[in-house]
Formats: structure tokens, C-alpha cells, sequence
């Protein structure tokens, strides 16, 4: 069955070890996968999600060890929200100044308590407390409290000259509505979506253009349910946006199309199936260095040029 969402958010940071630090021990989330760049083998490429590694809740990074920092503009996505319980947003607060997160005070957004803060990057996140969500299955293994852990996405907000023609592809190709509007942002809303199921659109002309570097995100991935539903999305695409998205690549965990929305945020459509258990069992996800095929038999090279993570 088609569920619309994101899929997943992929950024680029500094060193691997620093952003497994972050992002596992701060944050508590899982890694759920370790592999490398399909297309630079010798840099990693790290997942992390909720327990099972669900569609809507996969941040992965590029960790390059010596990125330069990139600068926000337009083009580009300004902030990745994580959803967590209402009455966690205090635990949070409390977390962020005992371990020196850089973090602002929690304001109100479209009447939802929102705290923002950094990564050590400089990559703007947010938690976004939600009421009604506390029994959604946290990921417990890594230290944060079941009761405050973060259960997914919440959304992302992309920074844009114009919304129009960047809403009109959300809308008819990706599965979401239009539902808000508060000033220069324009809230879109995947119906159904369990997680991520946001996307605000913040309509910023003459802003500068983004440059991409470390604290970036590189793109948004959103979900089609299968082979056949994403090749629905970039017909219509095409004939009703002018858009022609790249082949499908595969990605071993999904199966990805991508393109260039007119906003000039890269977009990709990645399918739910085969998902994270195609390689390891639910119990050792993110365990080990799992590597494409066409890698394998330079395994031992790759190892020794991968930065240690311990
Ligand atoms: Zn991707």
C-alpha cells in the first residue's frame, strides 16, 4: 500500500566519528546501518532510525573528515525536525545544556512546541513535541528514556525563492495537501504518513544560494510503496511538470529515482522495499561494515581506509 512521507533526510558532516557520537549517544538514535559512499567507497555512509530502521525515520549522513562548512541558502532544506512526545521537550532542554548542545529557547510553530538546535556541524535541527504519539515504539538501546526518545521525523522545511511551483510537485506528485499558511511559510501535510509527514515551504527570494558542506543536508527522499508506485510518480512528473527525474538506482536497501525540484532542493523517490533487514537480522542492525556487491572483493582496502568509529 502507497504511504506518502519522507522516506529519509541525507546530510553531509565532519568526521564519522564525532556524528556517531551525536547522533547515537545525544540523540539516541539507532544506527542502523554502516556502509559506505556507493560512489566514493573509501568515505562511510551512516543510517540512523528508529529500532527498525522504519521509512520516515532514516537521517544518513556522508561523513567526510575534513568538510568544509557549508552556508544555508536558497535551495536548500533550513531545518530536519524529529518528532518526540509533548512532554518531552523539557527532558530535552534539560539534555541539551548538561551536554552542551547548542540549542534555542522552545518557541511555538503553527501551535506546535518546537525546540530548535545544532548539530556539531552547525546542521539545523528541531524537536518538535506532539500530542497523542506516546505510544508510537521509541528506540530504548541507546541511553535516552523510552518516554522522551525520539519516535521519527516530524518534517523538514525547505528555503525557496518560491513555493508555487516547489508545492505543486508535493501536491500532485508526492502525496501531499496544502493545509496551512503563517507568514512566508506555507505548511504541506502527507496524509496518513506516521512519520514525516511534513514539509514547510519558506518562501525566502533574494536570499543567497545555499553552498553545500558539512551541516547541509544533500537531499530529501520521499517514499513510493513499491517499483511500480514510483514509476507512477515520475510519469507524472513529467508529463505534468516537465521534470524527468534520473534512472533508478539501486540502493541495496531501496531502489532510488532523483531530481532537481524547481525550488533547486534535490529531491529523490526512494521505494519502502527491500528496507534494512536484506543484510542483517533486526537484533545486529548496524553492526556490521555491509558493503554493495560490487565492493566486496575490495573489502579489506576499504576497511583500512575507513576512520575507526570506536
Ligand atoms: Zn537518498
Amino acid at each position: 500500500m502507497q504511504i506518502n512521507g519522507i522516506h529519509h533526510v541525507t546530510a553531509i558532516a565532519g568526521p564519522a566519528r564525532r556524528n556517531l557520537d551525536f547522533y547515537g549517544r545525544v540523540l539516541g538514535l539507532r544506527l542502523v546501518k554502516k556502509t559506505v559512499n556507493f560512489d566514493d567507497p573509501s568515505t562511510y555512509h551512516l543510517y540512523y532510525g528508529d529500532e527498525a530502521g522504519s521509512p520516515g525515520t532514516i537521517l544518513t549522513f556522508f561523513p567526510w573528515e575534513h568538510a568544509a562548512s557549508g552556508r544555508l541558502g536558497v535551495g536548500e532544506t533550513q531545518e530536519t525536525a524529529f518528532r518526540v512526545p509533548e512532554g518531552a521537550i523539557g527532558y530535552w532542554a534539560h539534555r541539551f545544556v548538561e551536554l552542551g548542545v547548542v540549542h534555542d529557547a522552545p518557541e511555538k510553530r503553527f501551535g506546535e512546541t518546537v525546540l530548535p538546535f545544532r548539530d556539531p556541524d552547525g546542521m539545523r535541527l528541531a524537536l518538535v513535541g506532539l500530542p497523542g504519539i506516546a505510544g508510537e515504539p521509541p528506540w530504548a538501546g541507546a541511553g535516552v528514556p523510552a518516554e522522551h526518545a525520539i519516535r521519527g521525523f516530524h518534517g523538514v522545511s525547505l528555503l525557496i525563492d518560491d513555493a508555487g511551483p516547489t508545492g505543486a510537485i508535493l501536491s500532485d506528485v508526492l502525496g501531499f495537501a496544502e493545509v496551512a499558511r503563517d507568514g512566508s511559510l506555507t505548511r504541506f501535510r502527507a496524509e496518513g504518513a506516521p512519520f514525516g509527514g511534513i514539509v514547510d515551504l519558506r518562501a525566502a527570494g533574494g536570499f543567497l544560494p545555499a553552498r553545500q558542506g558539512a551541516g547541509s543536508v544533500h537531499h530529501i527522499a520521499f517514499r513510493a510503496a513499491d517499483d511500480a508506485a514510483q514509476a507512477q510518480m515520475v510519469r507524472r512528473l513529467a508529463e505534468n511538470h516537465g521534470i524527468r527525474a534520473t534512472e533508478q538506482r539501486d540502493r541495496n536497501y531501496f531502489r532510488s529515482v532523483y531530481f532537481r525540484e524547481p525550488g533547486k532542493v534535490l529531491f529523490e523517490i526512494a521505494t519502502d522495499a527491500p528496507g534494512f533487514g536484506i543484510d542483517e537480522t533486526p537484533e545486529t542492525l548496524g553492526q556490521g561494515l555491509k558493503l554493495p556487491p560490487r565492493y566486496e572483493a575490495r573489502r579489506s582496502q576499504i576497511e583500512a581506509v575507513l576512520p575507526e568509529l570506536n
